[in-house]
């Protein structure tokens, strides 16, 4: 009865906290909801964005040095110079070239079995096994405690971290962080202590045996070694395999290696702004991908998105206030140079970035934005809700931004597009990561969200 009584009485409250939160919606944001309609009808009629991405993953892959990447960076110039937008620019950024080569071989070579070949992918910027095979016991552990506790049993195996993605948290990007630092670390701290090589289970919230690639780091200090990912069906086999046969040894067989340098392109267009034109509020994604599947959810459809925002300005004919800029970054994957030029670049020009929205997240169903700024800046943006809600964003809360935006000093608000978050690491950096996982009313939805908040920053700015 107690409880009843309670959740009657939080009914009651929750409702009319709902009414008043409505009836009191600020009237500065209330006066832009015909256009926020228009914005969101606009998207939601209007594949545009959706069939720009079908075509942009035509070129398929578009990892830095690429041929596939050139063909994808003029295709999106010559689009963009084709909307009329005020300016359409690239700056040149200098990357690194890494390429996966066609062998990719992990063999059980004892004890002898009838499964011999397992699945696994390079690690990006991953060094290669110099033409031969790396033939070695293999050493498991769950973690990098486990390492340190038998760091005198590693030298001369391979070490393989069988780390286990935490499916228990229901914010994904939680369970990624946790597990992806075995795949980003691991060489490096396997390396210390003498491993030839490293093997990881995939960071990835699936249970198939599609292995997930991603960048891994090294250390000046420290050897290279080489690191690969192993499907998690596999690395869940190679794990019970280990625990029942005592040694296990692997043969491993890659020819991925680091070429050096190649150019590639940061590339900008932008609505001046009628009022304030030196304040800046960029939207973008990042136009590279991996090597594996297409990239449709990591990142094209983000930057599809981004141009639609500001394509839905034009044939809308809004006139911003503030400077509408779409940045699409060079080489987020395995270099992060992109970002950092154009960080480097706006600071040296006095540029001033009042907000930046990153759509790097997949583009499933709006949720969310993820601010990381000031409480009253916060504040602010929270007041948009009313507005926002028309295309299913919930929440605007405090979070990470982006990995792009992030490297640009002194924006006022980094903001991280945040759609439903439950199915992008069975994706995510894999051949799973493909136009068909794309839904279009969900990616309209998140275009129109985005287009909105950009909307509102530039009118009412975040004061
Ligand atoms: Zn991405």
């Amino acid at each position: 009865m107690k409880f009843f009584i309670f959740t009657l009485f939080l009914n009651f409250t929750l409702f009319n906290f709902t009414n008043l939160y409505s009836q009191h919606s600020n009237p500065d944001v209330e006066k832009h909801r015909e256009t926020a309609i228009s914005i969101k009808n606009l998207a939601l009629n209007d594949p545009h964005g959706y069939h720009l991405l079908e075509k942009l993953v035509e070129f398929g892959p578009r990892l830095s040095g690429s041929e596939n990447l050139i063909n994808a960076e003029n295709f999106l110039l010559e689009l963009l110079q084709n909307y009329g937008f005020d300016t359409v620019y690239y700056q040149n950024v200098e990357a690194p070239h890494w390429v996966r080569g066609n062998t990719e071989k992990l063999n059980i070579i004892s004890p002898y079995i009838e499964k011999k070949h397992l699945a696994i992918r390079a690690l990006g910027n991953s060094i290669g096994t110099n033409g031969g095979e790396i033939n070695a016991p293999v050493i498991m552990f769950d973690n990098f405690d486990q390492l340190e506790e038998a760091k005198e049993s590693v030298k001369g195996k391979i070490v393989f971290f069988n780390n286990k993605y935490d499916q228990t948290l229901l914010n994904t990007f939680e369970g990624y962080s946790k597990a992806v630092r075995y795949r980003v670390d691991g060489a490096w701290r396997a390396a210390k202590y003498g491993a030839k090589a490293v093997l990881i289970r995939s960071v990835t919230t699936s249970f198939d045996n599609v292995p997930h690639t991603g960048t891994l780091r090294y250390v000046d200090t420290i050897p290279k070694i080489p690191g690969a990912a192993l499907g998690v069906q596999d690395a869940e086999f190679l794990a019970s395999l280990i625990q029942n046969s005592g040694e296990v040894v692997l043969s491993l067989n890659l020819s991925c290696e680091m070429k050096g340098l190649t150019t590639v392109k940061n590339i900008i267009a932008e609505i001046r702004g009628s009022v304030k034109p030196e304040e800046i509020v960029l939207v973008g994604g990042h136009i590279d991908s991996w090597d594996l599947g297409d990239g449709s959810h990591d990142d094209g459809g983000g930057c599809m998105q981004s141009i639609d925002v500001l394509r839905i300005f034009k044939v809308l004919d809004l006139k911003p206030s503030r400077t509408i800029r779409c940045v699409l970054f060079a080489n987020e994957e395995n270099g992060l140079r992109g970002a950092l030029d154009y960080g480097k670049n706006s600071k040296e020009m006095g540029e001033k970035h009042i907000a930046a929205i990153e759509s790097d997240a997949g583009v499933f169903t709006p949720r969310g934005f993820k601010a990381k700024t000031d409480s009253l800046t916060l504040s602010k943006l929270q007041s948009f809700l009313p507005l926002l809600q028309l295309t299913g964003i919930e929440w605007v809360k405090p979070g990470g931004g982006g990995a792009d935006i992030n490297q640009i000093p002194d924006v006022r608000a980094y903001i991280g597009y945040s759609p439903d978050e439950q199915r992008y690491f069975d994706l995510h950096h894999s051949d799973n990561d493909t136009f068909d996982k794309v839904n279009l009313r969900e990616m309209q939805l998140g275009t129109a969200a985005m287009a909105i908040l950009t909307f509102l920053i530039s009118e009412e700015g975040l004061d």
